[in-house]
């Protein structure tokens, strides 16, 4: 990702004018612990902080992401620029002795220096520990910077030493305009960024072809739940079951047959701007007026007891039936 800091300044306008401030000024702290959920860009900026403290061609605040300095950042290969996370389910004390080893060696290519530790809440106590001394006695030109999607799971002692910055999550019209710029159609977005505020996640749903499929299925199966009873079942069997396979598929399938009825939902009580599946009016207007608001929530409780069968491992195939034969009887 080569994403600029005027480019961070749309999602993340607080943390942009934040660092960018302390960079211009020669400023920054030793210890950052960035603070927030998955999707929100803690590791595209920071590094985009480190291509700017190491950038050959940098203007302002902005490096140029073609310089040799630029790459290897980008590529996790630059020798003053060490990224680290979880090996296994933790970050290891060995892992930190291996940071503290490297940087201690004279004779690297600048003075500056700078370490990434992604899921720092993943730190064993002793590797902690070791970290805390570390960041407690810096040399000149390092910076630290932690990132952790689990703050409540950080040691207290290390929150203290940090500067902690937290991340906006995205907001629904962002995320829309991401997904947008990458040539995604409007309707899909709209729905994709009722499952997600992960901008990661929601591109690759959206781009999966699963999706499209998932999507288009629970189209038909709507359709026919109002119209032509008489097919559901072979629609099923014919179709929702081989295409959506494993449990994760079927969830984006129940998820989307959620965001259907709840759509409905939002029709009666006069929320039409906010529904997802937008160029479904008709269809949408239809079960309006053939389901009573009462009648609404219940559709929707089934399909949440469907996840829920779901996820206690009851055969996906005998969880899509029941729920859409209760689905009918409405
Ligand atoms: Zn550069």
């Amino acid at each position: 990702m080569m994403t600029s800091w005027k480019e961070w300044n749309e999602t993340q306008p607080y943390v942009t004018t934040l660092l960018t401030n302390s960079l211009k000024k020669a400023r920054l702290s030793h210890a950052y612990l960035f603070e927030g959920s998955k999707g929100t860009g803690k590791m595209g900026i920071a590094v985009t902080l480190a291509k700017t403290l190491f950038c050959l061609h940098v203007n302002g605040v902005e490096p140029c992401h073609q310089c040799s300095d630029c790459r290897r950042i980008a590529s996790h290969n630059h020798p003053d620029v060490r990224f680290f996370s979880p090996d296994g389910n933790s970050i290891k004390k060995e892992q930190i002795d291996l940071l503290q080893k490297e940087f201690s060696y004279r004779g690297s290519e600048s003075k500056q220096r700078l370490y990434i530790i992604e899921h720092a809440d993943k730190m064993t106590q002793v590797a902690a520990n070791r970290l805390l001394k570390f960041i407690e006695e810096p040399s000149e030109q390092e910076t630290a910077i932690l990132l952790t999607e689990q703050m409540q799971q950080m040691l207290p002692t290390i929150i203290s030493r940090c500067q902690t910055i937290t991340f906006n999550p995205l907001r629904t019209p962002e995320l829309l305009t991401l997904l947008e710029q990458e040539n995604i159609p409007k309707s899909d977005a709209l729905l994709v960024s009722k499952l997600t505020s992960n901008y990661e996640f929601a591109r690759e749903i959206a781009e999966d072809e699963l999706f499209a499929q998932a999507r288009n299925l629970v189209l038909q199966l709507t359709e026919e739940v109002l119209e032509r009873r008489s097919q559901v079942l072979l629609t099923i069997h014919e179709k929702w079951v081989p295409h959506l396979k494993d449990r994760e598929q079927m969830e984006l399938g129940l998820q989307l047959l959620l965001l259907w009825f709840r759509d409905v939902l939002l029709l009666h009580i006069g929320k039409e701007d906010a529904i997802a599946f937008s160029q479904e009016r008709q269809m949408l207007e239809k079960y309006r007026l053939r389901f009573p608001i009462q009648q609404v929530a219940k559709q929707m409780n089934i399909i949440l007891e469907a996840r829920k069968h779901l996820d206690a491992n009851v055969n996906p195939q005998l969880v899509i039936e029941q729920a859409v034969l209760k689905l009918q009887e409405g």
